[in-house]
């Protein structure tokens, strides 16, 4: 399958790097690809330049926003959930018309500081802007309350543990739940929630993750849900 991830940071790159390990061809979207190959310090949490990261991962290619998703069969969204919409919104029609678009990303503001709210929140989220704007695409929300190594190594932590799905399209969902058991998921633990507009939930688990995150001082953790 070709994938085109959107975004550059640690998220992206774990998705990336995950995907091309199982065989997938992958390319990285990004704002303007020589401008993020030329960065040369670590950015504000440590993450390695991403030209390092790059040459370290020499199967996965970088391009625009837009080129990525041109020659992409599915798209995996891990941009800052305030710039989303933008960022979509720059990519041509016809290279996201019909395709599945897995959105990882979570509303977030941090103009106010630590810690952030939601916006949106409570009567609309992200998901659901995403789907609005574009209809054609078949959004399907997941894998955005955890920590990005988790996504993709779930034995990380003990146990059974809960991942969620939203998402109005029954195919997209059923080939992201395939995409999920072969990262190590397995189907007790894979949650559908029902539309697209049940990512309000889970986009609202965010407040209380962080707090989770601040009392046990690590992010090697994950939500499990039982009795459903
Ligand atoms: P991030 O720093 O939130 O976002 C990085 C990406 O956003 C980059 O590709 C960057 O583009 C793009 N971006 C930033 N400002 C932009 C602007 N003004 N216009 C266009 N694009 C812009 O990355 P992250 O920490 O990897 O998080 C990615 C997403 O995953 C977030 O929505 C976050 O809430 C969500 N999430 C994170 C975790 C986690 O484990 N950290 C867990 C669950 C969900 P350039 O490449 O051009 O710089």
């Amino acid at each position: 399958m070709r994938y085109a991830v959107f975004g550059t940071g640690v998220v992206g790159r774990t998705l990336a790097a995950r995907l091309a390990g199982l065989g997938h061809d992958v390319v990285v979207g990004t704002r303007d690809p020589e401008h993020t190959l030329a960065r040369a310090e670590a950015d504000d949490r440590g993450n390695a330049p991403f030209a390092q990261w790059l040459a370290e991962h020499p199967s996965i290619s970088l391009d625009t926003f837009d080129a990525a998703a041109a020659g992409a069969e599915t798209l995996v969204n891990t941009t800052a959930g305030g710039v989303t919409l933008e960022v979509l919104a720059a990519v041509a029609p016809a290279h996201l018309d019909g395709k599945v678009l897995i959105d990882i990303a979570n509303p977030l503001d941090f103009s106010k500081g630590f810690p952030p709210s939601l916006e949106p929140v409570n009567t609309d989220s992200l998901g659901e802007q995403v789907q609005r704007a574009h209809p054609a695409l078949r959004v399907v929300k997941t894998l955005n309350t955890m920590n990005c190594a988790i996504m993709v190594d779930p034995a990380r932590v003990e146990g059974d543990h809960t991942v969620f799905l939203s998402g109005d399209d029954a195919d997209a969902k059923k080939s992201v739940t395939e995409l999920l058991t072969s990262f190590g998921w397995q189907d007790r633990n894979i949650l559908d929630l029902g539309g697209i507009e049940t990512a309000r939930g889970t986009e609202m688990l965010l407040p209380i993750w962080l707090r989770i995150m601040g009392s046990a001082g690590h992010a090697d953790f994950n939500f499990h849900i039982q009795g459903v």
